[in-house]
């Protein structure tokens, strides 16, 4: 279902070059600090740039989602003031889009069926054992697979700089269309990205790997990539990631100054007492105005010792 939700600009658009950004949540859970510096730090990003910020629910995998999280992550970010423009996307209803994307990708020949286990398809060997991609052949019940023939090259971060991920983490062949029919992440968040006219993929640092995957479908699909930028993975002083049973992490929607204060803390800007107590919204339109890229550590994980 497509709720259609409009909501005023945050900010007046007075130096848009075109920038369009975006959140991406998968509904599987309420929104955490972690994700929450994410949310803030892209609508940070494309508002300091006179631009848009969308929001899309990556709700493709019914198994993993949690009933009314699409809910209350829309609750959460209206309660910090972060506003997205224009209506919502559900990837739940765009099935019709993907497939007419694979039928694409499959037309040039860089699709083949496979029927191997996901067992074999963890098997970080996988690339050189499974023998679906050389068979060319049709299966009843096969998950879809994307075959990139070309070398992967380093890529550039806007917050990292040259990203060069060793190799063997990488097999250049992916599932886009799962055995059970469900469409795959790397297929589904770069269509999006095309169609949304995406113009800056802004995101955390797990999510780095993922981008060499995404660059080969825009490849693929023979279009130029966005801009990417990945921010540090919010982690406890033992490096342990952010997770739901982790209660400091939860965010109290009541509390929002203090919540976007914290994760604007993170994100390296610390605004003064006096507006610490302000509204959510005046603590934003100081962030819009003071926001700076080369505050932010560029590294892949940042320690908060709020976090046991
Ligand atoms: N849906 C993904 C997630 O919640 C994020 C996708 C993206 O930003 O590319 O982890």
């Amino acid at each position: 279902m497509i709720t259609a939700l409009k909501h005023p600009r945050t900010k007046i658009a007075s130096r848009s070059h075109g920038y369009i950004g975006r959140f991406a949540p998968s509904p599987s859970g309420d929104l955490h600090f972690g994700s929450l510096v994410t949310a803030l730090g892209s609508f940070l990003q494309a508002k300091s740039q006179g631009g848009q910020w969308l929001l899309r629910i990556e709700d493709i995998d019914p198994p993993r989602e949690v009933a009314g999280s699409s809910e209350s992550i829309k609750r959460c970010l209206e309660a910090h003031h972060l506003l997205w423009d224009g209506n919502i996307v559900y990837q739940s209803s765009r099935g019709d889009l993907y497939n007419e994307k694979i039928q694409y990708l499959t037309e040039q020949g860089l699709t083949y069926q496979c029927q191997c286990s996901r067992a074999q398809l963890a098997n970080p060997d996988f690339g050189r054992l499974c023998v679906c991609a050389d068979q060319n052949m049709s299966f009843e019940n096969s998950a879809v697979r994307f075959r990139s023939y070309d070398d992967q090259k380093p890529f550039y971060d806007e917050l990292l700089g040259k990203v060069d991920l060793p190799r063997h983490d990488v097999p250049m062949q992916f599932t886009v269309k799962r055995k059970d029919n469900l469409f795959a992440y790397q297929l589904a968040v770069v269509v999006d990205d095309i169609e949304q006219g995406i113009t800056e993929v802004v995101r955390g640092a797990d999510l780095l790997n993922a981008t060499l995957f995404q660059l080969a479908l825009y490849k693929g699909f023979d279009c130029p990539a966005p801009k990417f930028l990945h921010f540090p993975v919010v982690v406890s002083e033992f490096g342990k990631k952010l997770s739901k049973q982790n209660h400091a992490c939860e965010i109290n929607n009541n509390d929002a100054s203090n919540n976007l204060i914290n994760a604007l803390a993170f994100l390296g800007l610390s605004p003064s007492k006096e507006l610490k107590q302000d509204s959510a919204q005046n603590i934003l339109e100081w962030a819009i105005c003071e926001w700076d890229l080369s505050n932010i550590p560029a590294k892949t994980e940042c320690i908060d010792n709020r976090i046991g």
